[in-house]
């Protein structure tokens, strides 16, 4: 079948802060046949190239000038060997959470209404409540656009950290994932190293379901939905600090929240801890503003551009590290 490709598309309903910004061109990828006729189509008229899921991670400040691919491919394929699955990258994260719960195969519970789809997950190493992808990863098969041929990566090719991948780096940029292998456990082990999640569940008999069922509340009762009012979550990565900075800032700053990391030296820190202490909360630029329960959370209240979003945040950043001596990260990508 030959590629539709779309000229110059509005991507508003393509991306959940809700900017409206337009895309050159624009292709719906069923699947690897699709890749290869875009990739052809992209290197005739020398046009950059982007991917894109459900663009809850992503923040448009200009039009798109190339092609995009938005990723729309599907299935999930039960592999022989007990809890392994194969997922399209276009299925919903979510919808695959919820699949996993009906079929008895866990782990993935804790992250329960995540937007996005499985094929973006891997990009960032998604994790709420304790919990990250890498966790279940297997490997992934991702369609090269160098090259134009098929590429198997394993965990460790993917090299997986906080919020981060091979993918949000050169040479991964260039790589489309077409699927995620997950293992899952057939046996069911609560993982409730987050407090708040423990919390809520005190007192209950906990099962997957009832993981579920709290992440969905609590998640919807701290997070805006972007249906509602435009975000992409949390804006900012946590900060990553040596126990030095740490014991350093606490002089000044004696509550100032740590958890520990895989390396002994280094704490991680909650941006959202220090972006309270500067009064952001419910704070407006342009159309742009501040969550009012969640400092992490930038919002389209006003029909805002990507540009209002992207100051609002500049603002944040400079004032977090004139205080703190912290350079705050975006978690967001931005286009
Ligand atoms: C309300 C809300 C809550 C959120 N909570 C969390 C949370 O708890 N934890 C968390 O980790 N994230 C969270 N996020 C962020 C977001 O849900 C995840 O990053 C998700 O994985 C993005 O999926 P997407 O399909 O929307 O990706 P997009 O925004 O479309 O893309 C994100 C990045 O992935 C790349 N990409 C997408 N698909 C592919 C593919 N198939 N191949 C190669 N590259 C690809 C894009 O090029 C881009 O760089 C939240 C977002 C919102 C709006």
């Amino acid at each position: 079948m030959t590629l539709e490709i779309q000229e110059q598309v509005d991507l508003t309903p393509y991306n959940s802060f809700g900017v409206s910004q337009t895309a050159a061109y624009f292709a719906d990828i069923q699947d690897p046949g699709d890749l290869r006729q875009a990739r052809e189509f992209a290197g005739s008229k020398r046009l950059s190239v982007m991917v894109l899921g459900q663009g809850s991670n992503t923040l448009f400040i200009k039009d798109y000038p190339g092609l995009v691919l938005y990723m729309n491919n599907r299935g999930t394929e039960k592999l022989p060997g007990a809890g392994l699955l194969r997922v399209a990258a276009g299925e919903s994260w979510h919808d695959l959470v919820k699949f996993c719960l009906k079929n008895s195969l866990y782990g993935i519970e804790n992250l329960a209404l995540i937007p996005g789809t499985v094929g973006a997950a891997p990009i960032q190493n998604i994790g709420a409540y304790g919990v990250e992808l890498e966790q279940f990863f297997v490997e992934l098969e991702a369609f090269d656009l160098k090259t134009g041929e098929i590429r198997h990566m394993s965990k460790a090719d993917c090299q997986f950290a906080y919020r981060d991948s091979i993918f949000k780096q050169d040479p991964g940029q260039k790589l489309v994932v077409l699927s995620v292998t997950l293992q899952l456990a057939l046996e069911f082990a609560p993982q409730l190293g987050y407090a708040g999640l423990a919390a809520a569940l005190a007192g209950r008999e906990v099962t997957s379901k009832g993981i579920f069922d709290a992440v969905c509340a609590i998640r919807s009762s701290k997070l805006p939905d972007p249906k509602q009012i435009g975000n992409a979550g949390s804006f900012f990565k946590n900060p990553v600090i040596s126990r030095a900075k740490l014991a350093s800032l606490r002089e000044s700053y004696p509550e100032l929240p740590a958890w520990d990391t895989e390396d002994p030296e280094l704490v991680k820190v909650p941006a959202a801890w220090l972006l309270d202490q500067k009064g952001w909360k419910g704070r407006q630029r342009g159309g742009a503003a501040v969550h009012e329960n969640h400092a992490l959370v930038l919002v389209n209240r006003d029909n805002a551009s990507g540009e209002d979003v992207v100051l609002l945040a500049q603002d944040m950043s400079s004032s977090v590290l004139q205080s703190f001596g912290i350079a705050l990260q975006t978690e967001v990508w931005i286009v």
